[in-house]
């Protein structure tokens, strides 16, 4: 326990009387973790991250995986050259990087915007959070006026051509026919059989947690050190990585009302938390909440000592200061959050300069558009009007772009018509001799075509 204050002191009450039973079957392991009391929302029964516990695990699955200390040096020598470099230079233009992101919405069939299966606007919306937090970004939830407070330099796009070369919006739907998912799932199936190439792509998935994750927000898989340095680089967790958040706390409220959300986790922070460790930081308190010591350290100056997570946004005394609450790397409320420092940012850069899947993705090129994107994006606009037609069929375009051509077909595949578009005009077909019935136009771009049914009056 961290501190007694008036909340402890009411879940240690609530615990004597056996209020919240479910609480007070008690310890919750995730990972084989027992999971701290300081770590549990006693109000909600959350638990804001598991990716301490989560790196255990790694750890002990691969057992070449550096350990936080050999981590911590390799780190601090590339932070440390990384300055030298700047200083060197003599000018202070850091090049802004744009991590390309795809969105595996893993779901159980539901339509798209029920539960799980959460509506693109929502994924949208939190992307839109990760920006604005990641770039200090003014008038906006993630603009800080603190004199330590960072623009990361970091932005986050959405893919749009997927791993085949094929246009996506980089939302990946996935129907994996399961209603909820605990850890063993997880990493032995949801990830392993939906990721996209980590070393392209940075892998974020959405899914309904359940089992021994019942309560999670999320977790992130912490970067491997480069081998340049003799280290190992953990090429076998590359399966898993990227972060994996909870539905309802992906995503905000402020951007996107109609979504799926669970207050006080509603503005998209936990994201901004998970992808802060994937990227190198450490928690506010050193990951040490079980031992409720100021001797632990997140490695950064300009953080405040700490001896355990906060929760909702009440400020706390720690250990020779008030707490940096505020801190998305704390466990506040998404509310209260609106900071990563200056030295939080050295060790994101570091990350991205040197770790294994995350340089790579600095010259991923997956954000942009494939040759034949253009084209999906015009067939994709397409329609007839009128439908049902009885004298003019006409193709609509939603701009003034042509399509190279059509082929209108019966509904015995028969061709009725076949037709290189040079003009408008050609838009406008003459039906009338056509027979009642059910007819078909196939339309092509490119290497691109698209088919449409209309109805002969
Ligand atoms: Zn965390």
């Amino acid at each position: 326990m961290k501190y007694i204050n008036t909340k402890t002191l009411f879940f240690t009450a609530s615990l004597l009387l056996g209020v919240i039973a479910v609480n007070a079957q008690q310890s919750p392991k995730v990972f084989g973790k027992t999971i701290s009391e300081a770590a549990i929302n006693s109000e909600t029964g959350t638990i804001r991250c598991v990716t301490t516990e989560y790196e255990e695990y790694l750890k002990e699955k691969f057992p070449q995986r550096a350990t936080n200390k050999e981590f911590e040096n390799w780190i601090a020598q590339k932070i440390l050259s990384n300055k030298t470099k700047s200083n060197a230079s003599a000018q202070n233009t850091t090049q802004v990087i744009t991590i390309p992101v795809v969105v595996h919405v893993i779901h159980n069939g539901d339509f798209i915007g029920n539960n799980e299966n959460i509506a693109d606007e929502q994924v949208e919306s939190q992307i839109t959070v990760l920006n604005q937090d990641y770039r200090r970004m003014l008038g906006t939830p993630g603009y800080n006026t603190n004199d330590v407070g960072a623009d990361v330099e970091i932005e986050f796009c959405l893919a749009q051509t997927d791993p085949d070369g094929l246009p996506t919006n980089g939302i990946d739907r996935v129907d994996l026919g399961q209603a909820s998912w605990g850890e063993s799932d997880i990493e032995n199936t949801l990830k392993p059989s939906t990721i996209w190439d980590p070393a392209q792509y940075f892998n974020i998935w959405v899914c309904n947690f359940g089992s021994d994750l019942s309560g999670v927000l999320g977790y992130a898989q912490f970067p491997s050190a480069s081998s340049l340095d003799g280290l190992n680089n953990n090429e076998g967790s590359a399966d898993t990585d990227g972060v994996i958040i909870g539905y309802e706390y992906f995503g905000s409220i402020n951007i996107y009302p109609q979504g799926n959300y669970s207050y006080p986790y509603d503005e998209g922070r936990t994201t901004t938390h998970e992808i802060g460790h994937a990227l190198g930081l450490l928690h506010i308190w050193g990951n040490s909440y079980n031992n409720n010591s100021c001797s632990y350290s997140d490695y950064c100056d300009d953080t405040p000592a700490s001896n355990g997570p906060n929760s909702s946004c009440s400020s706390h005394y720690s250990c020779t200061s008030y707490d940096m609450i505020e801190n998305y790397m704390d466990y506040t409320n998404d509310a209260c959050m609106n900071i990563f420092t200056q030295d939080q940012k050295e060790r994101i850069l570091a990350v991205m300069e040197n770790s294994p899947r995350r340089a790579s993705l600095k010259t991923s090129t997956v954000c942009q558009v494939t040759a034949g994107r253009e084209d999906f994006e015009l067939l994709n606009g397409i329609n007839l009007y009128p439908n049902p037609a009885q004298e003019v069929l006409n193709i609509a375009t939603t701009n003034n772009e042509l399509p190279d051509s059509y082929i209108i077909y019966n509904s015995l595949g028969q061709t009725m018509a076949a037709t290189k578009v040079n003009t408008a005009a050609n838009l406008s077909i003459n039906i009338s001799a056509y027979s009642s019935g059910i007819y078909f136009v196939s339309i092509e771009k490119g290497s691109e075509s698209k088919v449409l049914k209309f109805i002969k009056k």
